[in-house]
């Protein structure tokens, strides 16, 4: 079955779906092309009371909502819980200002007159997430653009079936329209040849691998339809000096195994200075060899299993192909003997480009740490990446690190932190992590008719 309910902890298949057929996924766009009709001319702060119900909804189902995100994919119930509050978070955030951010801007027309550009609808659009961050992810692209007068499809992971339906179930409890947001467990040749090709569909946006953003974004450019793609990262994390080692350990910990280290913002690259390297690396290597993967209902997990047995596999491989090749392993290095999809945190040091843990994500709980001679160095390490979606420098002397800061390559850098997202900061990056962004005022325009109103 493409969509099912598969317990990452246990191994036990728990519940299954059908696939729908291609009549239920044709007529899925021609509801949600019928309801722009109306949904576009629906007032904003209408909408928005309903968004905000929506926000309410999370935080009153907090935990129910948190266990099936845990079930399905492993996320540890602190964390969970954390994502549920930040989906809301979105929520709120666009209710609260999406009227704002449509009025646009005044412009001053060389020609004469006066010139206002707003932000208006344009139709309905397709989102396929992943299932790393099953609400945070819906609710990037659902909001904004729910709020602006679209109207949503939206193909979920096939594994995250139950989470996914939940979210339907959540914009109709709130009080919106039934076609106003539609999930729909399309497998991938009917959005490539039903729902991307269909004249009312208007854009699509994609969270997930390279993989699938380039072939959605091929059938996308064929049909001419405008793209956002949130891809893979290998994020840089540039340690420039050791006056804080405790500080710096803890934030790389929680950068690289947050979400098990599942999510596109991880530290994954840990680029050191020569004076810092050894310091760094004992404490960082101890940290990593501490942590346990646990039972992710428990509160106190910090790190659980990964989404699937084939996800742990394909790491396990990244690691092996590694270790084959002649890198040292600090921390972990193999996966625990029981059913599931359980990893050991590992560190790696020694990596070279003919390795695939060079250049490729790895995206599980396993960090690789690259001693340099300088900063330029670092720099230029940091930059050789295909990706460029966030990083990080720590360094005691603020001005330094920010000017590291702005010498990287990517679409969000941190300064003694940790890549980190909030409702109105911008998300999304450059070269191979994508294309457009999310979240913030930002996120509103990408599937805006930005409208030019002229008037004499
Ligand atoms: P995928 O990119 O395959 O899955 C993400 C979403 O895209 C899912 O809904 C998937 O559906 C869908 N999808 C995949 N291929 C197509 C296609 N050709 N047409 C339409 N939809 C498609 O990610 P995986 O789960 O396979 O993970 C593989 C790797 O991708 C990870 O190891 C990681 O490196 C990266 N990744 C990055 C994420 C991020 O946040 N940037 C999130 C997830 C993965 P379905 O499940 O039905 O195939």
């Amino acid at each position: 079955m493409a969509y099912a309910t598969i317990n990452p902890a246990t191994g036990e298949t728990v519940k299954e779906f059908e696939t729908a057929s291609d009549q239920e996924v044709r007529d899925t766009v021609a509801r949600s092309a019928e309801e722009y009709k109306s949904w576009r001319n629906v007032p904003v702060a209408e909408r928005a009371a309903m968004m905000h119900r929506m926000a309410e909804l999370y935080r009153e189902r907090q935990d129910e909502l948190a266990a099936l995100i845990t079930l399905e994919m492993g996320k540890p119930a602190q964390q969970a819980a954390g994502e549920v509050q930040i989906a809301a978070a979105i929520y709120d955030y666009y209710a609260d200002n999406a009227e704002e951010f449509m009025k646009g801007r005044t412009l001053n027309p060389s020609t004469g007159g006066e010139a206002r550009v707003v932000l208006d609808s344009t139709g309905v659009l397709l989102g396929i997430m992943p299932w790393n961050f099953p609400y945070y992810q819906v609710a990037r692209f659902a909001a904004p653009n729910v709020m602006l007068g679209n109207t949503v499809i939206l193909k979920h992971a096939g594994n995250v079936p139950q989470s996914a339906l939940v979210q339907e179930q959540l914009f109709h409890e709130a009080g919106f329209p039934e076609d106003v947001y539609i999930n729909v467990f399309a497998s991938n040749d009917q959005v490539a040849e039903i729902i991307i090709p269909d004249p009312a569909v208007q854009g699509v946006s994609l969270t997930g691998s390279e993989r699938a953003g380039a072939s959605v974004a091929a059938t996308a450019g064929k049909n001419l339809k405008k793209v956002v793609l949130e891809l893979g990262g290998s994020d840089p994390f540039i340690v420039l000096d050791d006056s804080n080692v405790e500080r710096t350990v803890k934030q790389a910990v929680s950068g690289r195994m947050s979400n098990s280290g599942q999510a596109c913002t991880n530290s994954k690259r840990f680029i050191v200075l020569e004076d810092a390297y050894d310091t760094f690396v004992e404490n960082f290597a101890q940290a990593v060899q501490g942590i346990t993967p646990g039972d992710p209902t428990d509160e106190k997990t910090f790190v659980g299993p990964v989404s699937t047995v084939g996800a742990r596999d394909e790491i396990m491989e990244q690691v092996q192909d590694a270790v084959a090749k002649g890198a040292t392993v600090l921390a972990g290095g193999g996966k625990p003997d029981k059913p599931g999809a359980w990893i050991e945190p590992t560190l790696l040091a020694d990596v070279t480009p003919e390795m695939r843990a060079y250049a490729e994500e790895i995206f599980g709980p396993v960090a690789v740490v690259y001693k340099v001679k300088d900063v330029d160095e670092a720099v230029e390490l940091a930059n050789s990446s295909p990706f460029g979606l966030g990083g990080s420098v720590f360094g005691a002397d603020e001005a330094a690190a920010l000017e590291v800061a702005q010498r990287v390559d990517s679409g969000m850098v941190f300064v003694n932190a940790v890549t980190d997202t909030a409702p109105d900061l911008p998300f999304g990056g450059v070269k191979r992590s994508g294309v457009g962004r999310e979240l913030g005022p930002f996120g509103i325009e990408e599937f805006a008719n930005k409208k030019l109103i002229h008037t004499p």
